[in-house]
């Protein structure tokens, strides 16, 4: 069966949740992309510092942070995200859907505004990393902390509902956003914007110069994997590509 609904309305502003630098680019990168580019206020929200994104034991994990900060801005600046991204800094692999952390992101929801949330689907099974499941949680738990104005009286902002929250790598997808080849691009070009990330997260071996890196066949096979994920909604939805999310109002 199909999507039970295809494309939203361009927001005039979306707010896009990841556990780590890149995650949001996996999740949405071509949807954003689209948005962006059709005039949607973009802004990336990264939960954590990234400080475990290395398999280098002897790493210097205060340089591996400021790195990975860098190639997120990149990223959204690749994206065409004007809203920037925002660091909640918490420390990679120990991300708790905790009070304070839920305060951080609802203080955020209220000051930006976004028309849509997007982040991790919580109750997507059988997956391992802690950080996923704990953002996916703290989106939701932010959306409705946000929502309502008895949550976190101390920030002295009014109340805002986004009107639709989408939930990336969905465990029961229902709704589609189209893209086209530039989307699908810029969201390649997002994700190879974060370079320290090529061996571990990406299976690239290639050098981590992008000109020298077009010829070589991980990042190759990276790319089409890429197409793949996008030209496989984009048949679930009836279209040459798209993403897919489950879509959840935001008033119940
Ligand atoms: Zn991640």
């Amino acid at each position: 069966m199909g999507p039970r609904s295809v494309d939203l309305t361009t927001p005039a502003r979306a707010m896009a949740v990841g556990a780590h630098p890149d995650d949001i680019e996996f999740g949405a990168g071509a949807t954003l992309a689209r948005w962006a580019e059709n005039g949607c206020e973009v802004t990336l929200v990264v939960c954590t510092d990234g400080s475990k994104g290395t398999w280098d034991p002897s790493a210097d994990i205060e340089a591996l942070v400021a790195t990975r900060q860098a190639e997120a801005a990149e990223a959204a600046a690749v994206l065409g995200a004007t809203g920037g991204v925002l660091f909640l800094n918490r420390v990679d692999g120990e991300l708790e859907n905790d009070r304070e952390t839920r305060s951080d992101l609802a203080r955020v929801i209220r000051q930006r505004q976004p028309d849509v949330l997007l982040g991790h689907d919580p109750w997507k099974r059988h997956r391992l990393h802690p950080d996923h499941r704990a953002a996916g949680f703290l989106t939701c738990d932010a959306l409705v902390a946000a929502r309502d104005p008895h949550f976190f009286p101390e920030h002295g902002l009014a109340p805002h509902r986004p009107g639709t929250l989408l939930l990336f790598e969905a465990d029961d997808p229902n709704h589609a956003e189209r893209a086209d080849e530039t989307h699908l691009a810029r969201r390649v070009a997002a994700l190879e914007a974060h370079r320290s990330q090529y061996r571990s997260t990406m299976f690239i071996t290639a050098d981590d110069d992008r000109d020298a890196a077009t010829v070589d066949p991980t990042v190759l096979a990276f790319r089409s994997g890429q197409r793949q994920t996008l030209a496989d909604a984009g048949r679930w939805a009836g279209c040459p590509l798209a993403e897919a999310f489950h879509l959840m109002p935001t008033d119940r």
